[in-house]
């Protein structure tokens, strides 16, 4: 009896995970809220480009991407790149991967994160656990999520470096990508998704792709969470325009759709309070989830957004700084 009681709790175990497999599509809350502390530990010395922490860092989100099943976008993740600033020469490495999708359609999508912070301010560390461990976060989370489930279409996740000093790794990325340019239907970035007192989250992009906006509302917000589409034209002021605020910013220079998901600067943006405690964890997880199901929407209807940027560029060919 004792062991066909085992067998009949077995049982039921795995149907629960299969089960569980088939539904998914929900955020590991647990694993989500590590990844958040673990990059936004004192350990990580602030994730500085080029430092010993952000290679810390990269050797985290490395493991991760391995644990989950994400396939290496070059030789292996790392896509080293070297920038200008200040008259002197920097290096710089994003870890870029992918997940194959089940059509043979050969449209792919990007969801990028930076993992770079400021280092040190103020002459403390700067752990920036909302900027952007959280958004590294999230898109592990979301990677996870497709590898349990997989895409229709192939599916890059990129954290990328050297954010905080002028985009540096996504203009790398753009100049440099895995497939071709033309094949990269949306950019999907995600930068501060973990800091809110209220419950607003902004999602910037539709002003400059209007088929976007009805895509996003239909994706829509999870209980907890009011998502806001703006902050992408000069009607929303001077500090309220994002359209190049973060990485999402070469790729539309590059005429690449996008759609940034990241809340509104807060009292600890780019402060030594940045920190894991100050986190709102609920918003967080109900951020992530938002943005899972939206990336789950762009996916399936990946292939029409291509044609509607193709519509869009054919009806605007002279747009400035495309192609730049
Ligand atoms: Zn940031």
């Amino acid at each position: 009896m004792r062991n066909l009681g085992l067998a009949a709790v077995l049982v039921s175990a795995i149907a629960t995970v299969a089960f569980a497999s088939a539904q998914a599509q929900t955020v590991d809350r647990d694993s989500a809220l590590t990844d958040l502390r673990i990059l936004s530990a004192d350990d990580m010395d602030g994730r500085g480009t080029g430092t010993e922490g952000a290679e810390r860092a990269r050797a985290y989100i490395t493991g991760r991407f391995e644990e989950i099943g994400i396939l290496p976008a070059f030789e292996d993740y790392e896509h080293d790149f070297s920038y200008e600033r200040q008259g002197a020469s920097h290096d710089a490495i994003n870890l870029v991967g992918y997940i194959e999708g089940t059509s043979d359609s050969d449209t792919v999508m990007i969801v990028t994160a930076h993992y770079d912070h400021l280092g040190h301010c103020g002459g403390q560390i700067c752990n920036g656990a909302d900027d952007n461990a959280s958004g590294v976060a999230a898109m592990l989370a979301i990677a996870a999520d497709f590898v349990a489930n997989p895409p229709e279409h192939d599916v890059y996740f990129a954290a990328l470096d050297a954010e905080e000093v002028g985009l540096q790794g996504a203009r790398a990325l753009v100049s440099d990508f895995p497939v071709a340019l033309e094949r990269l239907a949306l950019n999907v970035n995600l930068d501060m998704l973990g800091y809110q007192e209220e419950s607003e989250l902004p999602a910037a992009g539709a002003f400059h792709y209007p088929f976007l906006r009805e895509r996003v509302d239909r994706a829509g917000a999870v209980e907890g969470i009011t998502l806001i589409q703006g902050y992408d034209s000069p009607e929303w002021g001077e500090n309220g325009d994002w359209t190049y605020a973060s990485d999402h910013g070469p790729f539309h220079r590059a005429g690449i759709p996008f759609i940034y998901y990241g809340v509104d600067f807060h009292q600890h943006y780019h402060q030594p309070t940045d920190e894991y405690e100050v986190i709102h964890y609920d918003f967080f997880v109900g951020a992530t989830q938002t943005v899972m199901d939206a990336v789950r929407l762009f996916d399936s209807e990946l292939d029409a957004i291509r044609e509607d940027r193709d519509a869009a560029r054919a009806e605007r060919p002279t747009k400035p700084g495309m192609g730049q």
